[in-house]
């Protein structure tokens, strides 16, 4: 992190700004939203400023800025156009300590100003540290199009009914219950509607009704985090990790993701590498009926879609026989995440009209699987856990009648900036892990299929 968001409280406070131009005017408009008390430095100034100074809602000094102007000052923004000047505003107000910002040049400024979405008293500042104000701008613009317009309004129905809500709810657990389900539930839906007199009615009523709506209930979510890139998660997967409690997570669930996660929540990994088990899955399944039978909201978050390979059936088998509730949320899995991201489709009308996906790890170690119905023509094999099998794999599909010159993809880390492909034949595939250090996780796809990622191929294409 380079810089530090904060929200810097400037009403009546005296604020400088050295410059009088086009720049100028959009950045004392900004301190003037927020009611600071705005001198203007600058030997001439525009349209904009000059009216601003005429309804005396801005002191205005006609002259050359000097180190005098920065007495008292609690922050100073230059937006001269003369680079010299910014520059000695910028040593000056750094050897006073006075926070600087120097439009357009992010070296000199002491705090840089970030993109705005104001639903006052809701903001949200977006920041490329400087990098891009294009980039921020643009991330600002989606932004806006999905935070509705009336979240000023319900943060203001908050705020006139907080003292209250914290009379009725002491323990701070139940608080959060209450608002969070006030703010997903029907009083944000009604005052979204424009209905804000039924709606400040309705928290009304759910504040004087809250003993039967908030016994402590824990519950768990079973969620998919797909195979690795963060954008491929599910919205409903993304709500759910904003408002757990407690984070349960496996190895293969990635960095990006769980930094999704709500802040305060409590993280527990649970591992899973090959061979060596973190926590044993009859531990795990405890673990989940335990914090939530303490009232928890326990996210359950695991790698693709937690029925695939996922041993998610075993986990809410023992939740449903202990009454716990749960929900499931399916993820992309590394089949379809991998495929796609590799430019290999799956079926295709000219070369496979099934596709199987099958486990090359068995709990015996052994790879015990049904060879001759694998290696059926017109059909793609997926291949989750295969690393360790992949001799067995080569050797038993082509003994089973599958051409030697199969093709088949490797694909490592898929989906992830780190994502390798690698084509090989049914052939060679068995000495490719020594030949490439490959390094899990790793799916294989086997299949004619696979000819098709030379001309489909796009993604990580730069290299
Ligand atoms: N539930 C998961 C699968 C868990 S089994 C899902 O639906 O995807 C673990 C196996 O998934 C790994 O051994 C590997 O074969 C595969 N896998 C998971 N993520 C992967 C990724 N990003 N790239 C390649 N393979 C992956």
């Amino acid at each position: 992190m380079d810089y530090l968001p904060v929200f810097l409280k400037i009403e009546n406070r005296p604020c400088l700004v050295v410059g009088g131009g086009k720049v100028a005017a959009r950045k004392i408009a900004l301190l003037n939203r927020a009611g600071a008390r705005i001198t203007v430095v600058s030997p001439s100034i525009c349209e904009e400023v000059k009216s601003l100074v005429t309804e005396g809602a801005i002191t205005f000094a006609e002259r050359e800025f000097r180190e005098s102007d920065l007495d008292d000052m609690v922050l100073v923004i230059a937006a001269t156009d003369n680079e010299a000047v910014n520059r000695s505003v910028s040593e000056l107000a750094n050897q006073h300590r006075i926070p600087v910002n120097v439009v357009d040049s992010p070296d000199l400024c002491s705090f840089i100003m970030p993109s705005i979405i104001d639903r006052s008293p809701v903001q949200v500042a977006v920041s490329t540290g400087g990098a891009s104000p294009v980039l921020a701008r643009l991330l600002r613009a989606r932004l806006e199009s999905f935070i509705p317009a009336a979240y000023g309004r319900l943060a203001q129905l908050v705020d006139e009914f907080r003292n209250h809500v914290k009379q009725q709810f002491s323990d701070t657990e139940q608080r959060r219950y209450f608002w969070e389900n006030v703010l997903q539930g029907r009083v944000a839906e009604l005052l979204f509607a424009g209905h804000e007199d039924k709606a400040r009615t309705a928290l009304q009523e759910a504040i004087d009704d809250a003993d039967a709506h908030f016994k402590n209930q824990g519950e768990v979510y079973l969620v998919g985090a797909g195979p690795g890139d963060p954008d491929l998660i599910t919205f409903r997967a993304l709500r759910l990790m904003q408002q757990a409690d407690v984070v349960v997570y496996d190895r293969l669930v990635s960095e990006p993701i769980l930094d999704m996660v709500r802040r305060d929540a409590e993280l527990i990994y649970a591992g899973k590498a090959r061979d060596k088990h973190t926590l044993t899955q009859e531990n795990i399944n405890q673990l989940l009926v335990r914090l939530a039978k303490e009232g928890k909201r326990v996210l359950r978050l695991k790698g693709g879609d937690p029925f695939i390979f996922g041993r998610g059936g075993e986990e809410i088998q023992t939740l449903a026989e202990e009454g716990i509730p749960f929900q499931v949320v399916p993820g992309i899995t590394a089949a379809s995440g991998c495929a796609s991201y590799a430019g290999i489709p799956l079926t295709h009308r000219d070369y496979a009209q099934s596709c199987i996906f099958v486990t090359g790890h068995l709990k015996d170690g052994s790879v015990d699987l049904d060879w001759d119905n694998l290696a059926k023509p017109a059909q793609t094999i997926v291949f989750y856990m295969g690393l360790h099998s992949i001799s067995a794999i080569s050797k038993e599909l082509i003994s089973h009648g599958m051409p030697k010159d199969t093709p088949v993809a490797l694909v490592q880390q898929g989906t992830t900036r780190n994502q390798r492909v690698y084509i090989e034949t049914l052939e060679s595939l068995p000495d490719l892990p020594e030949r490439e250090q490959i390094k899990p996780p790793t799916i294989i796809i086997v299949g004619e299929v696979v000819s098709l990622q030379e001309k489909l191929s796009w993604f990580g294409m730069e290299e």
